[in-house]
């Protein structure tokens, strides 16, 4: 039996497990600049919470959620994105709640799964990261929200980002747009997919969001929203545009951006890079204004704006474009035992290096002194601490510098120290490169 993993999935580790985890703590660590808190949310949820939130005329919703029957014979489902779990939490406990602490501002990440067509950027399994502002409906809380996926994207080096933007508007707006676009596409139905069938009765707007290129063509005649937003969502938009604008960030009007879920009114976005060797991942980020969606969970009437980004999209275009070639993925030292008879002490002194906040291994076992070397090399060790029976006698280990082999004996006693003034380059090279990133 030769086991795989399941079809869209993938394991993570080594250099890819690093550096999703670095894009990460950055996407982080800008969300926590604009005061956003991390909220966990379940993998599962009620069936009736993303068909209720996400909307059950979207993609998602309609092909490709994993739902199933749990032995109690209830519904569930494992999330397909998160911003419906999130609102969920919200309502479910209370959190608008307190106090008047409106509005919450939350950033998640995780494992989100769709049962799509695994290719390039695509898979079942894969990592969001989001953030929500709930409980304020305000063109400056939307150009916020959309600079702030811009900045942390250039934390992470990005260069050539397209930030493209669009209104769908509000209801008035989107209901006299649908009406047109049914009038435009009913005599066109033979010509357009199944999907699309379906599609023109649910929600005609999700025609624009049709991947068949026939479609597409089709779709590039349709009226556009713009000739229908309600004069209120035209001004809104106009001013999230000129927040944005004066703030120096470029974007693009794109008309046929609708984005997939049934949540979304006014301003909606993307961003999209393509990486320096020309590959297209798909959109790293999307995301938008939404009305309705606090409500149609069970809780007050509540505005809100998110985004969610891939984790692997982002990943892949950042390694590509050579972001990430910088980050540390070594430890600070390999300990080498010279001898089976100094293995206790190498033991009890490698405990010591770590308690220090040093990263540190040893391989438990003597063995020779050239294989120890290989893999203090492999472990990716800045330097090698070697320790005989002389050494250990006298309180001394030598200490040898990886990159510039240059070795130095250093007082066990005085380890913090010694290890402190050693990893002193390393450290300001670290800064260094951080500096020059953002
Ligand atoms: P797409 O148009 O590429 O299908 P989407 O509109 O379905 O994207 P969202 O629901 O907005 O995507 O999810 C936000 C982000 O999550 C996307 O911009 C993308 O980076 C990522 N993403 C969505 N689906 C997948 C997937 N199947 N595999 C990897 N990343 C994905
Ligand atoms: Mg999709």
């Amino acid at each position: 039996m030769n086991f795989q993993p399941v079809k869209g999935t993938h394991d993570l580790f080594g250099e890819e497990m690093i550096g999703m985890q670095y894009v990460i703590d950055v996407l982080s660590a800008t969300a926590e600049l604009y005061a956003y808190k991390r909220i966990s949310t379940p993998v599962l949820e009620y069936t009736e919470v993303f068909s209720r939130g996400t909307g059950g005329s979207s993609d998602i919703v309609r092909k490709e959620m994993y739902t199933f029957n749990d032995k109690g014979d209830r519904s569930v489902t494992m999330r397909p994105e998160f911003t419906a779990g999130v609102v969920r939490s919200v309502v479910s406990n209370k959190m608008y709640a307190e106090g008047g602490d409106l509005p919450l501002k939350l950033y998640y990440h995780g494992p989100a799964f769709r049962y799509e067509r695994p290719q390039l950027g695509r898979y079942r399994q894969f990592h969001q990261f989001g953030v929500e502002e709930i409980g304020i409906d305000s063109p400056r809380a939307d150009a916020e929200c959309i600079i702030m996926a811009m900045q942390s994207l250039y934390m992470l080096g990005f260069k050539n980002l397209r930030l493209k933007i669009n209104s769908i508007g509000d209801e008035e707006s989107r209901n006299n747009y649908r009406n047109a676009l049914k009038e435009y596409f009913s005599g066109k139905l033979d010509e357009m997919c199944e999907d699309c069938h379906e599609r023109i009765n649910l929600n005609p707007l999700r025609i624009l969001d049709c991947k068949v290129p026939h479609d597409q063509e089709i779709a590039k005649g349709a009226p556009k929203i713009k000739d229908y937003l309600s004069e209120a969502s035209e001004s809104r938009f106009y001013e999230t545009l000129s927040i944005i604008n004066d703030l120096g960030i470029e974007y693009e009007l794109d008309d046929s951006l609708v984005r997939g879920l049934d949540y979304y009114s006014e301003v909606v976005f993307e961003i999209h890079a393509l990486s320096d060797a020309g590959v297209d991942y798909g959109a790293l980020c999307g995301g938008g204004h939404y009305g309705g969606l606090v409500k149609q969970l069970g809780g007050p009437d509540l505005a809100g704006v998110g985004y969610a980004m891939g984790v692997e999209r982002v990943y892949n275009v950042a390694k590509d474009d050579g972001l990430l070639s910088e980050l540390d993925t070594g430890i600070d030292l390999y300990v080498i035992p010279v001898g089976e008879e100094v293995l206790d002490d190498v033991f009890n002194i490698t405990e010591e290096i770590r308690s220090l906040g040093f990263s540190v291994d040893n391989p438990l076992v003597s063995g020779k002194l050239g294989s120890a070397f290989k893999k203090a090399e492999r472990r990716g060790a800045k330097f090698a601490l070697i320790l005989g029976e002389d050494e250990l006698e006298r309180g001394v280990g030598q200490l040898k510098n990886l990159k510039t082999k240059e070795q130095k004996e250093i007082d066990l006693n005085d380890l913090e120290n010694e290890l402190d003034e050693a990893m002193k380059p390393f450290d300001e090279q670290e800064h260094h490169h951080h500096e020059e990133k953002e």
